[in-house]
């Protein structure tokens, strides 16, 4: 079959031929429908950062997917060949102290599909049964790839309601994108966006954000102050783009008790003023990594499927697998001018 490999050390892949995957008795062979580019298949492609120290070589990248099954392992369940799944990139151990106690997004034996296992940018990948999302119908198959990264904005937005508050959403990648649209169904009384982008720019407002800022503006937190119409600041802060000022920012921008979610990954330890903007202001900082599994995909399925939430123009672009180089270009583009960046095999 053909894949993206990463075989040297060094930047780049290689659209190849390699082996058809052997499944395991508890796993799934998948023919992959569409896979999508998340933003740390970056630092894969580029050989950068983290990667020369986590990922295999040979190696099949990619843990955006979905796809239909074809074949099923002897110990699995629940699945046939024909079945249609989203597929859940987290592989969870399902004996470790938090998968017995309902964490299994915080599995101690975490492993991650694409990471640091095989991944699925290729015409077939072998998937953990336990890792199936399976869909009833052919309603989601055009986004199931992004039911991954979308499933990381629910649980983001959704980890305590925000009906009737004002959100506060750094950062308008995807991520910051979906935070829009999801904070709006579910009844924030006013989104306010920060992104640098002109072109993201306008896609928050597509997706519903009510004022939006750049980060490079003066006096940014008075702005933000106002357009929530509390001088204490704003109820909710979802800090998506990992950046160190818009950590800080957010910081000062959430208003005392507020809530403060932590998603985005700033690439070094950093500093922030802890007993001013933590301690003094009584604040609830959470970090958010993966999805509730599976609490995260049964409520991003039910708004989906009422179409509270389309999350489909945040996809901006699809291409053939071949044509990989342009796809990682338009995801590297210093313009930001993307939203997802879909692939077919
Ligand atoms: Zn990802
Ligand atoms: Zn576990």
């Amino acid at each position: 079959m053909k894949a993206l490999c990463k075989t040297k050390p060094e930047k780049g892949v290689e659209y190849k031929d390699v082996d058809l995957p052997k499944i395991k008795d508890d796993e799934l062979l998948v023919k992959i429908y569409k896979t999508s580019i998340c933003g740390s298949d970056i630092p894969v492609y580029n050989y950068t950062g983290w990667a020369p120290r986590r990922i295999p070589l040979p190696f099949v990248f990619g843990h955006e997917l979905c796809g239909e099954v074809v074949e099923t392992g002897k110990n699995t369940k629940g699945f046939e060949k024909g079945d249609f799944i989203s597929v859940e990139s987290h592989v969870f151990c399902g004996l470790c102290y938090q998968c017995r106690n309902d964490q299994r997004h915080v599995c101690s034996n975490m492993v991650v599909l694409g990471l640091d296992t095989q991944g699925g940018f290729s015409e077939y990948a072998a998937i953990p049964a336990r890792c199936g999302w399976k869909h009833s119908d052919n309603k989601l198959k055009e986004i199931a790839s992004i039911m991954e990264p979308l499933g990381n904005a629910v649980f983001a937005t959704l980890v305590e309601d925000v009906a009737g508050k004002t959100v506060f959403v750094e950062g308008c990648g995807p991520q910051g994108l979906f935070a829009i649209e999801i904070a709006k169904a579910c009844g924030a009384q006013k989104v306010i966006a920060l992104e640098g982008s002109p072109y993201r720019q306008k896609m928050a407002e597509q997706m519903g954000a009510d004022a939006i800022f750049s980060p490079t503006e003066e006096k940014l937190l008075e702005k933000i102050k106002k357009a929530s119409g509390d001088p204490s600041g704003v109820d909710v802060v979802l800090e998506m783009s990992g950046h160190p000022d818009a950590v800080r920012l957010g910081l000062k921008a959430v208003k005392p008790a507020g809530r403060f979610t932590a998603f985005g990954l700033p690439g070094s330890e950093m500093t922030l003023d802890y007993s001013n903007d933590i301690v003094f202001k009584g604040i609830k900082v959470e970090g958010i990594t993966g999805r509730q599994i599976y609490k995260s995909w049964h409520v991003m399925e039910g708004l989906l499927r009422s179409g509270k939430i389309n999350p489909a123009p945040i996809i901006t672009h699809t291409f053939e697998m071949k044509d990989y180089e342009k796809a990682f270009a338009t995801m590297m583009d210093p313009e930001r001018k993307c939203g997802k960046v879909v692939l077919i095999p």
